[in-house]
């Protein structure tokens, strides 16, 4: 794909996230990026896809945000690691996508899932879509990995109805060496949202040979149900969609020959959430 693709030749829908899409948003001015992450009246997103069945209850509509702290092994979407990949939206024209669809995702249960990248790193833009799209009464849901949930007060979090928790492993040394990042933050905001009240999905990535210990599987699995909030875990098996990204932007991929999970190791990991009592899938 061209580096120079002009800005608005690009629709905000995409078919899917797997769509590459790179420097949608770098001619704009670094100010205009601050005051855009500041006050949270435009963000940066990689697009918007429609009919998700995965993302949250019922069928959805996913604003995938551009911008990650993180750089986990197994991304499946390495071009939304930066920000200005993305197209520079304002919060107005990202609600009035979501007006579009506010009846049939009433009608088909569902809603408005902000995904990434990492949706808390525009978190000022992320709570005001979610504000705009509860007022359309539209259920709101946040797919995070919980990094940044410090940065949200305890009345944003009314904004969010559902966050999709994305727990990658529990060994500290283990998680670093995966994401790049300590999995303590991720834990400090799964307490405070049970604290609060908030419901949670535990999302988790089997990966053979990286995320596959039975033991870490259990410590995660111990420490969702300690929680009291998480209403379901999902396992879901590592797939290689998200390779040729890798491959197209240059950056060296560790997982090359790493096969999804046979569907034995899937139930085994689905095992272990539920031998603590709790809904896995
Ligand atoms: S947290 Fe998500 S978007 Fe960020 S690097 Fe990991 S898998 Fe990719």
């Amino acid at each position: 794909m061209s580096e120079n693709i002009a800005l608005d030749a690009t629709p905000l829908e995409a078919a899917s996230p797997y769509e590459l899409r790179i420097n949608l948003g770098k001619n704009l001015p670094e100010t205009d990026i601050r005051t855009a992450l500041a006050t949270g009246d435009m963000g940066f997103l990689h697009s918007f896809t429609t009919g998700s069945a995965v993302d949250g209850p019922g069928i959805r509509v996913v604003g995938w945000t551009t911008g990650c702290m993180w750089r986990c092994l197994y991304c499946h979407n390495p071009d939304t690691w930066t920000m200005s990949n993305g197209i520079p939206v304002a919060v107005e024209r990202a609600a009035e996508e979501l007006r579009k669809y506010r009846r049939g995702l009433k009608v088909m249960s569902g809603g408005f899932t902000l995904s990434g990248g990492e949706p808390l790193m525009q978190h000022r833009f992320a709570v005001k879509l979610f504000r705009a799209a509860q007022a359309m009464g539209i259920h709101t849901a946040l797919e995070t990995n919980g990094y940044y949930g410090d940065k949200l007060g305890d009345p944003e979090l009314e904004a969010i109805d559902l966050v999709l928790l994305d727990i990658k492993m529990w060994d500290e040394e283990r998680h670093r060496r995966l994401t790049g990042m300590s999995p303590e933050p991720t834990r400090t905001f799964a307490r405070r949202l049970a604290a609060n009240g908030r419901p949670i999905w535990v999302r988790f990535v089997l990966v053979p040979g990286l995320s596959d210990d039975a033991d870490d599987i259990s410590r995660i699995a111990s420490f969702a149900a300690s929680l009291g909030n998480v209403e379901r875990v999902e396992v879901l098996p590592f797939h290689q969609l998200g390779h040729f990204k890798w491959q197209k932007l240059g950056i060296p991929y560790r997982l090359e020959h790493t096969q999804p999970p046979t569907v034995d190791a899937v139930n085994q990991a689905v095992r272990l959430f539920r031998a603590e009592g709790l809904t896995a899938f």
